[in-house]
């Protein structure tokens, strides 16, 4: 982490922040979507804690991270309530209860598996979490997510788990630059989300899919939450994630 001055945070947000709401205002009227129908999670991993202060005081109130660490640390700095805290990453199993207790929205449930872990912990603690099925829609080898082979299958099951309700699903677009091909991903994970909610009540309507790059494209196949880090915090030091 950086040791940029809050200041530094607060003047970037105040130019970013409204270039990414106009972009996304933008993509929502040319896909001829209502206003307000696409929510803003801003991706403050690797970013310091000055970064979230800036972000909650531009009034961003949705904040995700992509480490249990991190998350932990974070809220652990602001309090449970400061933000409806979200998390985006891969998380070890052993870390389900934690993130159960800190996380109000999972997005990166990759496999039956971690629901099971997850389904366990929030039983154990009294609750019920909100959770995305993370689905790996381009076939590469390197993306964590039920594969689209079997997907129905196993995120119905999943929503038949105690304490988890499955609230849509998540998808990370492949690292490519053709529209066609990122198009062609987030278009799968809708028509997946179609195919589930057409067979049973449990599965929500989310879709999390768009990031800095792609949110444009995101939006228009369906988006109803956009993952944005760069766009509104700037590069992340020494990472390429
Ligand atoms: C880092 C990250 C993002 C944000 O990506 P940017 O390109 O910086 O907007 C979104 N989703 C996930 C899962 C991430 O890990």
């Amino acid at each position: 982490m950086t040791s940029i001055q809050t200041s530094t945070y607060q003047e970037r947000l105040a130019e970013t922040l409204p270039r990414v709401r106009e972009r996304i205002e933008r993509a929502g009227e040319a896909a001829g979507r209502p206003s307000g129908s696409v929510r803003l999670v801003a991706v403050t991993k690797s970013h310091p804690l000055e970064a979230v202060r800036a972000a909650i005081d531009a009034g961003l109130t949705d904040l995700a991270e992509n480490r249990v660490a991190e998350l932990d640390a974070k809220v652990e700095a602001f309090g449970k309530e400061a933000a409806t805290w979200h998390m985006i990453g891969h998380i070890q199993s052993r870390k389900a209860p934690r993130v159960v207790a800190i996380a109000e929205l999972v997005h990166s449930v990759d496999s039956p598996r971690l629901g099971e872990k997850l389904s366990r912990a929030a039983v154990d603690q009294g609750t019920v979490l909100d959770v995305l099925a993370q689905v790996n829609t381009s076939g590469e080898a390197s993306k964590g997510g039920f594969e689209l082979d079997g997907a129905v299958e196993e995120i119905h099951a999943m929503a038949e788990l105690a304490g988890l309700r499955v609230r849509g699903l998540m998808t990370m677009a492949p690292f490519v630059d053709d529209e066609v091909v990122l198009g062609d991903a987030f278009a799968a994970l809708r028509r997946l989300l179609d195919r589930l909610t057409a067979s049973t009540d449990r599965i929500g309507s989310e879709l999390s899919m768009g990031m800095t790059n792609d949110l444009e494209i995101a939006i228009r196949e369906g988006s109803t939450m956009v993952r944005i880090g760069t766009a509104l915090f700037g590069q992340r030091e020494g990472s390429a994630q």
